[in-house]
C-alpha cells in the first residue's frame, strides 16, 4: 500500500481538531485530518455542547411558557409537550452543523480520511475503516478528545443507565431522574428533564454543587436550583446501581436504596487515548491517563503534538480550539499562545453562570490581595423588564494595580456577558478600565459596568 504523505495530520476532527485543521490550511499547509465518526465536530457538535444547549433552549421556552410567560400578560391555555418535535429540532442543528465542518473542509483542501487512527512508528500512520491507509506526515497532532467516565459498579445499558449522549435523546420524560454528579453535565440535561416535568434528584459526592466555581456562585446556585425543584443529596457516594423490573435502583454510602426510572451518570471525562498506538513512538500517558505537552503543545516525542481534552486542563471546546489554533501557528512561524487566564467557564443553567480568570479561593491561596465589586441584576433596569432579576456580576481586581483578575456571573446571560470580561483580561484591562467605557442603557452588560464599579466603592445603582 502506497504512503500518502502531508505536511501535518490531525487525528480527531472535534472543536480542536478541526479547527487547527482550518487554521493550517490558511497557513499553508498541506493537511488531514483522521476521524472515525461519518459525521464530523467531534463530542461537542454530534453528542455533547450543540445538542445539550438545543435542549436547553427548547425544554427553557417550554418552562418559561408556563411558569414565566403569564407576568408579562400572556396567556396560554393547555400546553402540551411535543418531545419527538424537540428532539428532531436538536438532531437538525447537529446534523447542520457537522455538515458545516464538512463544508469548511472542502473549501480548505482538507482531506479527510474516515478510520482510526494508530501510530505505526514516527510520523508514520495507518487508518483502518472505511478508509484504509497508511500515512506520514512531519507533524501529527492529536485531538482525540475525551470519553465518558464510567463509574464502579455501574453499568451502561444505554437506556435506563446511561451517560450523556442517552440522556440527549430519551424517548419520553422520565417520573422520576436520577443524576449522579452535581458538575455541569449533570446540572445542565438535569435541568432540561426538570423543566420538561421529571422529577429529579441529584446524588453529589463532596459537600457542594459545580467544583471548581466560584465558592459564592456554587452556594447560590444550590439555593436557585432547589427553588426551581431539584432535590439534591449531597455529601452522597454512588456505589452501585441495578436494573429492577424496568426500574433503576441506585445504591450509595449512608443512603436508602432509591429507585427510578432513568439513570444518569455524569462524574466526569477521561482523555481518549485507546487505540493510538502511543507505544509504537515512545510516547506515555501521565497517571490520569493524558498526553503531556510544552507550552507550544509539542509532546516528548518531536513532531508529536496534542491538544484540548487529551491533555491536561480544563475540558472546553474553545480551549481546545485556542491551542489548536497555537499549536499550528506555532509549527508554521514560530509564534503560537493561548493566554489560560482568559479563558471563560459557563453552565447553561437558567441562571447561566459563567466565570473567567481567577475565582476568590484562588487568589487567597496564592495570597494576592485584591478588592471586589459586586452588582445585582435585580438593580438592572433590563433584567426588571425581563422578569429575570436571580443573580449577580461580580468583579474581582488587583489591590494595588486594579487590574481585573477574575470575574463571575450568575444570572440571566451570563455566557455571553462573560466575553467582555476575557477581553478586558486579555488587554490587561483595569476594573476602571471597563467603569470607564460606556454601556448601552437599558442593557444587562451595564451590570459589568456597575460590577466594574464597585471595584472602587463607587457603584450608581445599588
Ligand atoms: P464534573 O467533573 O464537572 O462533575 C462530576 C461530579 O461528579 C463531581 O461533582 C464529582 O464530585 C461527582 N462524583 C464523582 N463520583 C461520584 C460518586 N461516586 N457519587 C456521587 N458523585 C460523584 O464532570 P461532568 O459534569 O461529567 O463534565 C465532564 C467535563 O465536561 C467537565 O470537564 C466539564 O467542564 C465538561 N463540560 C463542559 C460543559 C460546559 O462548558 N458548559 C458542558 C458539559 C461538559
Amino acid at each position: 500500500m502506497a504512503t500518502k504523505q502531508h505536511d501535518l495530520i490531525i487525528i480527531g476532527a472535534g472543536p480542536g481538531g478541526y479547527v487547527a485543521a482550518i487554521r493550517a490550511a490558511q497557513l499553508g499547509m498541506n493537511v488531514a485530518c483522521i476521524e472515525r465518526e461519518p459525521a464530523l465536530g467531534g463530542t461537542c457538535l454530534r453528542v455533547g455542547c450543540i445538542p445539550s444547549k438545543a435542549l436547553l433552549e427548547s425544554s427553557h421556552h417550554f418552562h418559561a411558557a408556563e411558569a414565566d410567560m403569564k407576568r408579562h400578560g400572556v396567556k396560554i391555555g393547555k400546553l402540551n409537550l411535543d418531545l419527538p418535535t424537540m428532539l428532531k429540532h436538536k438532531d437538525s442543528t447537529v446534523s447542520a452543523l457537522t455538515k458545516g465542518v464538512a463544508g469548511l473542509f472542502k473549501k480548505n483542501n482538507i482531506t479527510r480520511y474516515e478510520g482510526s487512527a494508530s501510530f505505526t512508528g514516527k510520523g508514520k500512520l495507518k487508518v483502518e475503516g472505511k478508509d484504509n491507509v497508511e500515512l506520514s506526515a512531519e507533524h501529527i497532532i492529536i485531538a482525540t478528545g475525551s470519553k465518558v467516565a464510567s463509574l464502579k459498579g455501574i453499568e451502561f445499558d444505554g437506556d435506563l443507565i446511561g451517560d450523556s449522549t442517552t440522556a440527549l435523546s430519551y424517548p419520553e420524560v422520565p417520573k422520576h431522574l436520577v443524576v449522579i454528579g452535581a458538575g455541569v453535565i449533570g446540572l445542565e440535561l438535569g435541568s432540561v428533564w426538570l423543566r420538561l416535568g421529571a422529577k429529579v434528584t441529584v446524588l453529589e459526592y463532596l459537600d457542594h454543587i459545580l467544583p471548581g466555581l466560584d465558592e459564592e456562585i456554587s452556594k447560590d446556585a444550590l439555593k436557585i436550583f432547589k427553588k426551581q425543584g431539584f432535590e439534591f443529596r449531597l455529601n452522597t457516594k454512588v456505589t452501585g446501581a441495578a436494573i429492577k423490573k424496568k426500574k433503576v435502583v441506585v445504591s450509595a454510602d449512608g443512603m436508602d436504596d432509591l429507585e427510578c426510572d432513568r439513570l444518569l451518570v455524569a462524574v466526569g471525562r477521561w482523555a481518549n487515548t485507546d487505540g493510538l498506538g502511543l507505544d509504537a513512538i515512545g510516547l506515555e500517558t501521565n497517571k490520569r491517563g493524558q498526553i503531556e505537552v510544552n507550552e507550544n503543545f509539542e509532546t516528548s516525542v518531536k513532531g508529536v503534538y496534542a491538544i484540548g481534552d487529551v491533555i491536561p486542563g480544563l475540558m472546553l471546546a474553545h480551549k481546545a480550539e485556542d491551542e489548536g489554533m497555537a499549536c499550528v501557528e506555532h509549527i508554521a512561524t514560530g509564534v503560537g499562545h493561548v493566554n489560560y487566564d482568559a479563558i471563560p467557564g459557563i453552565v447553561y443553567t437558567h441562571p447561566e453562570i459563567a466565570g473567567v480568570g481567577r475565582t476568590e479561593q484562588e487568589l487567597k491561596a496564592a495570597g494576592v490581595e485584591y478588592n471586589v465589586g459586586k452588582f445585582n441584576f435585580m438593580a438592572n433596569g433590563r433584567a426588571r423588564a425581563m422578569g429575570d432579576t436571580a443573580g449577580w456580576v461580580k468583579i474581582l481586581a488587583d489591590k494595588k494595580t486594579d487590574r481585573v483578575l477574575g470575574a463571575h456571573i450568575i444570572g440571566p446571560r451570563a455566557g455571553e456577558l462573560i466575553a467582555e470580561i476575557a477581553v478586558a483580561i486579555e488587554f490587561k484591562a483595569s476594573a476602571e478600565d471597563i467603569a470607564r467605557s460606556c454601556h448601552a442603557h437599558p442593557t444587562l452588560a451595564e451590570c459589568v459596568k456597575e460590577a466594574a464599579m464597585g471595584v472602587a466603592g463607587r457603584t450608581i445603582h445599588m
